[in-house]
C-alpha cells in the first residue's frame, strides 16, 4: 500500500498517543476496527464521548467517578481515620479488587520522576496534608510502588507528613522492589497491605 488515507492515518496518530501502543499495533486496530459493523463504532465513539461528559474526579479522594464524592468516600462501612495514599486511580482499584482494606484513599495523580520532570506540587500533596488535618486522620498507609519513583515519593510524603503526629506506614512486605501494585495478584497485595510497617 503507498500512502494511507488521512482518515485512516489521523486515527493511527490518535492511537498511537496510548501508552504502550506503537504505529504497527495502532495500524492493526484500524484496519480489524473497518471490518466492524458500523453500529460497533458508533457505540465505540459514544463511549469515548461520555468518559469525559460522566466521569469526575471525587473532591474527596481525587479518584474517577460518577457521582462526587465516590462510593468508597460516602461509605459508612469504611474507616474514615485511615488513608491509603496511591499514585494513580488503577492502583487504589487493585487494593479495592484484594478486598481486605477497610480505609478510605487519595489518589496523588502521579509520583515525583526528575526525567519527567514532575515535582511534589504537581502532585496533590497539599490537599493530602489538608485533609489529614481537618479530618482526624490516624494513619496514613504509603501504597506508592516499590521503584524508584515510588519509594522517593514515599520519602517526600515522610518528610512532609511526619511533623503532623499521625502514624505513617508504607506497603511493601512481599512486594518485591521494582514491582507494581497494578498489576501485583490479590493475595500478594493483601499481605502487603497486611504486614505493613511503621515508618519511623
Ligand atoms: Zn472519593
Amino acid at each position: 500500500m503507498g500512502t494511507l488515507p488521512p482518515s485512516i492515518q489521523n486515527l493511527i496518530n490518535e492511537f498511537n498517543k496510548l501508552p504502550g501502543i506503537g504505529p504497527k499495533t495502532s495500524e492493526r486496530f484500524i484496519f480489524h476496527l473497518l471490518k466492524r459493523p458500523k453500529s460497533d463504532l458508533e457505540q465505540m465513539a459514544n463511549s469515548l464521548r461520555e468518559l469525559k461528559d460522566k466521569i469526575a474526579i471525587c473532591t474527596e479522594c481525587y479518584d474517577f467517578t460518577e457521582n462526587s464524592p465516590c462510593d468508597i468516600c460516602t461509605s459508612s462501612q469504611r474507616d474514615k481515620t485511615t488513608i491509603c495514599v496511591v499514585a494513580e486511580s488503577p492502583d487504589l482499584m487493585a487494593i479495592e479488587k484484594a478486598g481486605t482494606y477497610k480505609g478510605i484513599y487519595h489518589v496523588l495523580g502521579g509520583v515525583i520522576n526528575q526525567i519527567y520532570g514532575i515535582g511534589p506540587d504537581q502532585l496533590r500533596i497539599n490537599e493530602l496534608e489538608e485533609r489529614i488535618k481537618k479530618n482526624g486522620i490516624k494513619e496514613i498507609i504509603l501504597a506508592t510502588n516499590p521503584d524508584m519513583e515510588g519509594e522517593s515519593t514515599a520519602l517526600y510524603l515522610i518528610r512532609v507528613l511526619k511533623p503532623l503526629g499521625i502514624r505513617i506506614t508504607r506497603i511493601g512486605k512481599g512486594l518485591p522492589m521494582g514491582s507494581n501494585i497494578e498489576y501485583a495478584d490479590e493475595v500478594t497485595l493483601a499481605n502487603a497491605m497486611e504486614g505493613r510497617g511503621e515508618v519511623k
